[in-house]
């Protein structure tokens, strides 16, 4: 048995990068019998960016809600809002004593807003302990992450090395990265990174008209109709690529070449397939919005189960650096 663990931040609404690089792919390995998922809310990572309460709440069943319209399964796994097991604080505090100052500082979540320091928390700095903790908390063995992640779970397995090679036991099982080489990075409606916090993100779950209007807003270049255009160039195209049967982007790939097909044709193809592929988890998402008393009913029991693992690691934790 594996046990899996992986996590989104309650930073915004979980957009399309977010289901294809986080919430398939993990739901896909939870529906093997002999895994066993840990799956949560980063609520506190949040708090890094989002000091609006009320917006982070709404953003935690939003997250939650995103999970179990994609049909997690959360009787026989585990799901949880980080907040909700505050052991996890704890462990960051002795693994941070572990942490070189200067392997952090090359972090992305820090490095990439290191040249507006203004803007750096400690907390910001302090992200990938955090996110360490996180899964050492739970012994998870597995880690699915997308690529924009990697460097983050590569500092977690060195952390938990270090800290074994210190106290010479196997005080923390040192996790396996899980990257679907398949899932790419899903570039936003500006071609960066589509992200929660740089508002370029597509949000499957929106009603049809805003849907629409937002796929519409997709940057592209200034090529007339009658042009010809090159696909691997193209966001609309990349974006249609990451949902389109093989079929459907031969076929736009063709069209993008022959010429007389322009970027609201791609665009216009582009809605309609993320209209009709994600209706049912549309609905699932919505009723679960409606019905929050259920999403807070089901992450209760996650979290009471949640605690309980971690309540016995970090004990042993405890007793390794003498704290008990
Ligand atoms: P933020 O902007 O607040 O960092 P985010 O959109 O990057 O939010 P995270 O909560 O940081 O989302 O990441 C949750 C999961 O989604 C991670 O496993 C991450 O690898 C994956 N993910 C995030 N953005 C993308 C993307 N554009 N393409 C593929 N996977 C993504
Ligand atoms: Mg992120």
């Amino acid at each position: 048995m594996k046990r899996i663990l992986t996590g989104i931040q309650s930073s915004g609404k979980p957009h399309l990068g977010n289901v294809l690089g986080a919430i398939l792919p993990a739901i896909e390995l939870s529906k093997k019998a002999d895994n066993e998922c840990f799956f949560f809310i980063a609520d506190l990572h949040s708090l890094t960016t989002i000091k609006d309460a009320e917006a982070r709440k709404n953003n935690v069943y939003s997250v939650a809600a995103a999970w179990l319209a994609f049909g997690f399964d959360t009787g026989s796994n585990f799901f949880y809002r980080q907040s909700r097991i505050p052991e996890v604080c704890e462990l960051t505090w002795y693994t941070s004593c572990f942490m070189p100052f200067s392997r952090l500082s090359l972090a992305h979540s820090f490095k990439d807003k290191s040249d507006r320091l203004e803007d750096v928390n400690a907390g910001l700095f302090l992200y990938p302990v955090l996110m360490s903790s996180d899964i050492l908390l739970y012994d998870a063995e597995m880690v699915p992450v997308g690529k924009d992640q990697k460097q983050h779970l590569e500092i977690t397995r060195e952390l938990a090395r270090r800290i074994n090679h210190h106290y010479k036991t196997e005080l923390f099982v040192v996790p396996e990265i899980k990257l679907d080489e398949k899932v790419m990075i899903i570039p936003g409606t500006d071609g960066q990174k589509m992200s929660k916090s740089y508002n370029n993100y597509i949000d499957i779950f929106k009603p049809k008209k805003q849907l629409k209007k937002d796929v519409m807003k997709i940057v592209t270049d200034t090529k007339a109709l009658e042009d010809p255009k090159d696909p691997d160039t193209c966001n609309v195209f990349q974006l249609y690529a990451t949902v389109a049967s093989p079929e459907q982007i031969e076929e736009m790939a063709a069209n993008y070449r022959a010429g007389n097909y322009g970027y609201g044709h791609a665009k216009t193809a582009l809605f309609e397939l993320l209209w009709t592929k994600f209706e049912k988890e549309r609905e699932q998402y919505d009723y679960y919005m409606n019905n929050l008393d259920e999403v807070d009913r089901l992450l209760s029991i996650g979290e009471d189960r949640a605690r309980e693992t971690a309540v016995k690691v970090l004990d042993r934790v405890r007793k390794t650096l003498g704290f008990s």
